[in-house]
């Protein structure tokens, strides 16, 4: 018997059942304290919610373009929120910067030298003018009187030209009595406006310098500092649940019983999600019972965005699609690629949902594909996914795969081309084939195979999108 599950047909499971000897059960279908298989549920109280998920009539395989596509179109920026200038590195900007002053906000001097008025740098019968210094003015401050025909002043770089002032000679380019000397020898002629730099030379008031959905790096950091934002207008950086599920999967600090295996998604989708510059909030593992996958649901909710990983394919443990189909909807479940065929996107009430498969490599891939650019959307940028380059593949790729395979390569600048190199055994499990990794070469649908020296597409996942 098969049970279509709805938003409005409830699960009925053993309430009887409980986690901790869920825990240490065999999944087995004999022997004793075995978990239930779909064949054994019958009448109207099935045992632990162990169904079967029913298909739904445009729920079938799509193309990785599509699904990112569907996905995207369902998430939209979060709101805006004020940070201080110096926690805004990796933010988007939420507001035009337009400038409420200039700057340089006065015209400065670019060198150490002297003040003086152009004129007096010519040379007089043949020799080099001889002015008098009234003084000097240094970065900071200002000058208490103006230049005037016959006279200079010692600057600094960066002081304000003083008044009557049209030029500036470098120290090299004068003799002089020294550092307190009362006169100057300009020993170059030289032109108005020499080492000035003028007031709104670099920004003008009401100049539009930095525009909304901007990327804060340090230097954008350094241009707001200069225009005095002390805070800055940014996008929210979304919170993603993270849930790992499987009665299989255990904590890494836990000794590895027999059956059991170390909960490696996670942690990696932790990290790949802080990567993608948003708060991850780790959840644990849910068991494979839609009470376990309940409780973590109500924690998971409270977060702007849900990854899990496990139980989204077809076994008889993969409940993540029930519970989506129960507290929310699912738009898809199955992308026609590999690794990473079953990778579910919905909703839980109102918060987007991702169902990364298990298989390790699988949640890895499918997260960089999906899940960061969901997580960029939400922190308000607008370039989502990274740059593609055209590599040649060294080793090449003879697997035939039907699906659009995504291979795990390193990628490198040699004799001024892009050489791949795969990373070994493509397994969906084989973790290391993520190791050294910086590229996906993507193969496309229908068995193609890459022959040594042929030159494929690959995703170059080092390079920043744009
Ligand atoms: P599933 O999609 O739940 O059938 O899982 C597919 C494979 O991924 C199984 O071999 C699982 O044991 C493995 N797996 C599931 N979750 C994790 C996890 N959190 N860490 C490592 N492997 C996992
Ligand atoms: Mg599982």
């Amino acid at each position: 018997m098969t049970f279509c599950l709805t938003r409005h047909q409830p699960f009925g499971y053993n309430l009887t059942a409980t986690i901790e000897a869920a825990l240490y059960e065999p999944r087995s279908s004999s022997g004793p304290g075995h978990r239930p298989f779909k064949a054994e549920i019958t009448g109207s109280n099935p045992v632990r919610g162990t169904y079967n998920f029913l298909e739904k009539p445009g729920i079938s395989m799509i193309s990785v373009e599509e699904a990112l596509e569907r996905i995207l179109a369902e998430i939209t920026p979060l709101i805006v929120t004020v940070v201080p200038l110096p926690e805004s590195l990796g933010y988007v900007l939420a507001e035009d910067v337009i400038s409420q002053e200039d700057i340089p906000p006065f015209a400065n001097s670019a060198m150490d030298g002297f003040a003086l008025l152009s004129q007096d740098s010519q040379p007089q019968d043949g020799k080099p003018p001889h002015l008098r210094v009234t003084g000097g003015v240094a970065a900071g401050y200002v000058a208490d009187h103006a230049v005037v025909p016959g006279t200079a002043m010692r600057i600094m770089t960066g002081a304000p030209v003083p008044p009557g002032a049209d030029t500036v000679i470098q120290v090299e380019l004068t003799h002089s009595d020294g550092p307190t000397s009362e006169w100057v020898e300009i020993m170059q002629a030289v032109d108005p406006g020499n080492n000035i730099r003028p007031a709104g030379e670099d920004i003008h008031r009401g100049q539009k310098v930095l525009l909304r959905g901007t990327e804060i790096g340090p230097w954008e950091i350094g241009v707001l500092a200069t225009l005095g934002w002390a805070n800055v207008p940014v996008i929210r950086r979304p919170r993603v649940a993270i849930l790992g599920t499987g009665d299989e999967v255990v904590d890494v600090h836990e000794p590895l019983r027999p059956g059991k295996i170390r909960n490696s998604n996670s942690y990696l989708l932790e990290a790949a999600v802080r990567q993608a510059g948003a708060e991850p909030q780790r959840l644990g593992v849910a068991l494979d019972t839609v009470e376990s996958l309940r409780e973590k649901f109500t924690e998971a909710i409270q977060c702007d965005f849900i990854i899990t990983s496990g139980g989204v394919s077809v076994g008889e443990f993969d409940l993540v699609k029930n519970i989506m189909t129960e507290q929310g909807e699912i738009h898809f479940w199955r992308i026609n690629m590999r690794p990473g065929k079953p990778v579910a996107f919905g909703h839980i009430g109102t918060v987007p949902l991702l169902g990364l498969p298990g298989n390790p490599v699988s949640a890895a891939v499918t997260f960089e594909l999906f899940g960061r650019p969901v997580i960029r959307k939400m922190l308000g940028h607008t370039h989502l996914l990274h740059p593609q380059a055209d590599v040649v593949v060294e080793d090449g790729v003879s697997e035939r795969v039907m699906r659009r395979h995504y291979v795990r390569a390193h990628v490198e600048w040699r004799d001024g081309r892009f050489i791949a190199h795969t990373t070994g055994n493509q397994g969906s499990n084989i973790m290391t084939s993520l190791l050294n990794a910086n590229a996906l070469l993507i193969v496309p649908e229908g068995g193609t195979v890459i022959q040594p020296g042929d030159t494929a597409k690959a995703i170059m996942l080092d390079w920043p999108e744009g």
